[in-house]
């Protein structure tokens, strides 16, 4: 039986722990040409395959189940190991959440990692506070700055040779996927013509569309949340409470709850803060999936209370 993923495994260096990559000199362009091209193709390539039903519950599901993988997996496994699980469940969700196409498993923790170690300063790579609101929203993305794992903040998952496979190869599972969606969606279009579906009908929604409102789903965490909303905590930072992004992101948008206590596995911290994330977790820990969720201190909470 693989070892369990501790929650708080202490840090140790790798066999082989792979350099830390220079930035790319054509990264910008390569980036830049991706982020504009999945903004745009998707939107014109709607005018060839149309809708249908089926297209835009693919596409729903799709944003759903990545979301819940993005924000389970990168975020709260990944990035705090705010739960403990099995190697094969930790491999299953990242490469789940690899096909939100947001870069592998390690590079999204590693720059999550130095955001709350050095939230809305000048090393953060992603603050509304210090280089504006569309700067930490998706301009970032398109900067060689932090285009690369920081293995020296993620030494405690690159012993898992599994996981630096998946962070380097992470477009694989996004490609796999939209193969089973455009061969799968053609013989579904075959066989139940009455749906007016098409294999690349459901390509375009499911993987074009859904990825794109993913994307702003996931940046508003970096870009509304240190913006707009309330906060309870005072955490030396501009991060906030936001009722709305906390239903689009699956429970992220309790973020100043999060950067109080960071290790929690649940974001909602209070009664009536609904957390999709944690909901599935919790079904998760019923079928022994995952264990030992995190919670926060009573002394925290009860700072919260203190503080409405
Ligand atoms: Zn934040
Ligand atoms: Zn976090």
């Amino acid at each position: 039986m693989p070892p369990a993923l501790a929650p708080a495994a202490a840090p140790a260096a790798p066999a082989a722990a792979p350099v830390p990559g220079r930035a790319s000199a054509g990264y910008r362009a390569f980036s830049t040409s991706w982020f504009v091209l999945i903004h745009i193709v998707p939107f014109v390539a709607l005018a060839w395959v149309g809708v249908s039903v089926a297209a835009v519950v693919l596409a729903f599901l799709m944003y759903v189940l990545r979301m819940l993988a993005v924000t389970t997996g990168y975020h709260r496994l990944f990035s705090h190991r705010s739960y403990e699980t099995s190697r094969a469940y930790a491999f299953l969700v990242a490469a789940a959440a690899c096909t939100a196409i947001q870069k592998g498993p390690l590079w999204w923790a590693s720059v999550h990692r130095l955001h709350h170690k050095a939230s809305d300063t000048p090393e953060d790579a992603h603050s509304p506070v210090q280089r504006g609101f569309w700067w930490a929203h998706m301009g970032w993305i398109c900067s060689p700055a932090h285009s690369t794992t920081e293995w020296s903040r993620v030494q405690d998952w690159a012993k898992f040779p599994e996981i630096v496979w998946l962070d380097r190869w992470h477009f694989v599972p996004p490609i796999l996927l939209g193969a089973v969606i455009f061969f799968g969606g053609g013989a579904l279009a075959a066989a139940f013509p009455g749906l007016h579906t098409s294999g690349a009908q459901l390509l375009v929604w499911g993987m074009g569309v859904s990825t794109v409102v993913l994307y702003h789903g996931t940046w508003c965490v970096n870009s509304v949340l240190h913006v707009w909303g309330s906060k309870r905590f005072k955490t030396g930072d501009e991060s906030r409470n936001n009722r709305f992004v906390a239903w689009i992101t699956m429970g992220e948008g309790w973020h100043n709850n999060h950067h109080r206590y960071q290790a929690s596995e649940r974001q909602g911290f209070y009664p009536g803060e609904i957390d999709l994330g944690h909901v599935f977790l919790s079904m998760l820990a019923k079928l022994g999936i995952v264990r030992r969720l995190k919670v926060p201190p009573e002394s925290v909470l009860e700072e919260g209370r203190r503080a409405l």
